[in-house]
């Protein structure tokens, strides 16, 4: 697999799709969407994540961690936002995912790469495009950072909630991720990259909480399992 920066060049053109839309089709819960993809929809529609939640979005469950993906219509089984003539009806605002296809990303310890989805696009002959244009977002370099940090974000969360043993905590994590990061809606007119990290550290704050008070419940735990082997121990003599 070559691994891609935003200023190289990888075979992405594809005429303007010619009417085709099979990437908005038949997609199931694969077009996951990230906190900046919520701030767009929110532009693009006027509409917050319970809005959003009435036709557009669902949830689905991904390593222990909820997030909300593309919902493909009962009927036609294509995005709600794919309009009558096949074409995207919010493509200025469409989501990362769907910037990024025939694109995937790839992160590992020096950041994030880019890498081409093969077969995934049916045009053949497609012409050589910058990634950086084919994305065609502003502050591409923020927007990466962004992108690694949420990366990062998840990983670690979905790591915790494998290792703590209580549904409560996945639970209680679920709720606040949820919330801060999708629920509470985006000011619009504000730089996202602020909001995200204000929330992003809030988020942090109250995780290490919630941690802190799984740990102390085990140990609690532990504890009270010792002094019930022990109070064995001695009804035993
Ligand atoms: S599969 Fe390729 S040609 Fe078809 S809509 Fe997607 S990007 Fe365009
Ligand atoms: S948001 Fe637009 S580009 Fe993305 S799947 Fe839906 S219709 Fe296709």
């Amino acid at each position: 697999m070559q691994l891609l920066s935003a200023n190289d060049m990888a075979k992405l053109g594809c005429g303007e799709c010619g009417g085709c839309s099979a990437c908005c089709r038949g997609m199931g819960q694969s077009i996951l969407l990230d906190p900046y993809d919520l701030f767009l929809l929110q532009k693009a529609t006027g509409l917050h994540f319970g809005g959003l939640m009435q036709e557009k979005l669902e949830l689905c469950v991904e390593e222990g961690l909820i997030l909300p993906t593309l919902k493909m219509q009962s009927g036609t089984d294509a995005c709600g936002f794919l309009n009558g003539e096949g074409r995207c009806s919010i493509h200025p605002y469409r989501p990362g995912l769907c910037r990024l296809f025939p694109l995937g990303r790839k992160y590992d310890e020096e950041g994030l790469h880019y890498f081409l989805l093969e077969d995934a696009c049916e045009i053949r002959n497609r012409t050589k495009v910058k990634i950086r244009k084919w994305l065609g977002l502003p502050a591409l370099v923020q927007y990466e950072r962004f992108l690694t940090v949420w990366h990062e974000l998840r990983i670690s969360l979905q790591e915790q909630i494998e290792k703590q043993p209580a549904d409560s905590f996945a639970q209680e994590i679920n709720v606040k991720f949820l919330e801060l990061f999708y629920q509470k809606p985006y000011a619009e007119e504000e730089d996202f990259y602020e909001q995200f990290e204000e929330r992003r550290e809030e988020f942090m704050y109250l995780f290490m909480c919630s941690m802190r008070s799984a740990n102390r419940s085990e140990a609690n735990a532990g504890q009270k399992q010792q002094s019930n082997n022990e109070e064995t121990g001695i009804k035993k003599q």
